[in-house]
């Protein structure tokens, strides 16, 4: 049921929509003869869609737009204008007025807008519900990596004290098992943290510590993480640090986490005696020195409709029916939250990240943050 309201000094009209709208089963109708009255009544009731003359002496139509959407933004309004004042009707819809109607009356072409008018209320009201589904996305993200993280954290800290502490013969007995239990507390915690870091840099509070480093050190951390995440794999690795020697000034925490991702997702999506090289190296764009960080490798790439996509939260290429956690075996599946937060941290730094991909052929994503 649709709540209209007619603003109109000229009884005659007011009257003519009452009869033509008493007719239809989806509308109820209310009048009001000035601009005054239409405005209390609008700030009394929930009317979905206002429909005002323009001219009316005392409170004008332009004056009735401009109120009405200061009281109640969600309001449709609608302005009805003399054929020779449509730059008024231009002007109401710069107020924020969704269209106008010319007198004289054509109710059929009125119909019409009408029409147009509910549709555009209805994408609004889908658009609302995304919005506040989105927040509650968001608000169970920050929670749930909120309240995890403590446990979890707690959990795998005092599991490695616990059996660091153990004898050795019931270390040897239990060794596969402490192993799995150690590995499980790892999958998790780097789980958790990466629901942290989502938050955070969906809230913008994603805390970046900028310092001087030397590349040698990224180079060294790039090297251990490669060598932990592919030690279960049969794949050719190659690191190339052009920069050797130099420095950069960055969060080389954070950047070492968006390279390790990277490299984390080249080895997960290349099959066994594929390759995986990463390249450091300095370009110049547009007259600024960048550092580039690119990882290429030979694995399954990615459809060219595709690329513009796995830069979004919780997207994966890969069908999840058939999703299996793994943070290294090929084509084990993640949460499809590595590439936001390499994305967020990229651009903490003032940075871009790209991705070029064949299917098929493999892929490269390059890192690009300026020197300074
Ligand atoms: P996750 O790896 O946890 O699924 P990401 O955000 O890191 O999440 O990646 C999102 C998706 O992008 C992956 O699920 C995969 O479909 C695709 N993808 C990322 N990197 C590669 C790659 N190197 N080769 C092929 N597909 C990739």
């Amino acid at each position: 049921m649709i709540n209209l309201l007619i603003i109109d000094d000229d009884n005659i009209i007011t009257e003519l929509w009452h009869d033509y709208f008493s007719t239809m089963e989806d509308y109820t109708i209310s009048t009001a003869n000035c601009g005054a009255d239409g405005l209390s009544l609008i700030k009394s009731n929930d009317f979905d869609i206002v429909i005002t003359d323009i001219n009316m002496p005392g409170l004008n139509g332009l004056e009735v737009v401009k109120h009405a959407k200061k009281i109640k933004p969600e309001l449709e309004l609608i302005v009805m204008t003399a054929f020779g004042t449509v730059e008024l009707a231009v002007t109401a819809m710069k107020y924020g007025a969704f269209d106008f109607i010319l007198k004289p009356l054509d109710f059929e072409a009125i119909k019409i807008i009408l029409k147009k008018c509910r549709d555009q209320m209805l994408v609004k009201q889908e658009n609302r519900e995304l919005k506040e589904l989105n927040e509650l996305k968001e608000k169970f993200i920050a929670i749930t990596s909120h309240e995890l993280r403590t446990p979890t954290q707690a959990i795998s800290g005092l599991s490695e004290v616990l059996f660091g502490e153990l004898p050795e013969e019931v270390t040897e007995k239990f060794q596969i098992e402490i192993d799995v239990i150690l590995t499980a507390c790892k999958t998790l915690r780097e789980i958790v943290e990466d629901m942290h870091d989502l938050s955070s840099a969906t809230r913008g509070t994603l805390t970046i510590n900028k310092f001087p480093f030397t590349l040698d050190e990224l180079e060294k951390n790039i090297t251990l993480n490669f060598r932990l995440y592919s030690a279960k794999r049969d794949l050719n690795y190659s690191i190339n640090n052009k920069l050797k020697g130099e420095s950069f000034i960055g969060d080389i925490k954070k950047i070492s986490q968006a390279s390790t991702e990277l490299i984390q997702n080249a080895i997960k999506f290349t099959k066994d005696g594929g390759n995986v090289n990463v390249l450091i190296d300095k370009i110049s764009e547009n007259g600024t020195d960048c550092l580039i960080i690119d990882v290429e490798d030979t694995g399954i790439g990615i459809p060219e409709e595709k690329t513009g996509k796995i830069f979004t939260a919780f997207y994966e290429v890969q069908d999840t029916t058939l999703h299996h956690t793994s943070e290294t075996e090929f084509m084990g599946g993640g949460l499809g939250i590595g590439l936001v937060i390499v994305k967020e941290i990229v651009k903490a730094h003032a940075g871009k990240v790209s991705v070029e991909s064949t299917p098929n052929k493999g892929s490269i994503f390059k890192i690009c943050l300026p020197f300074n």
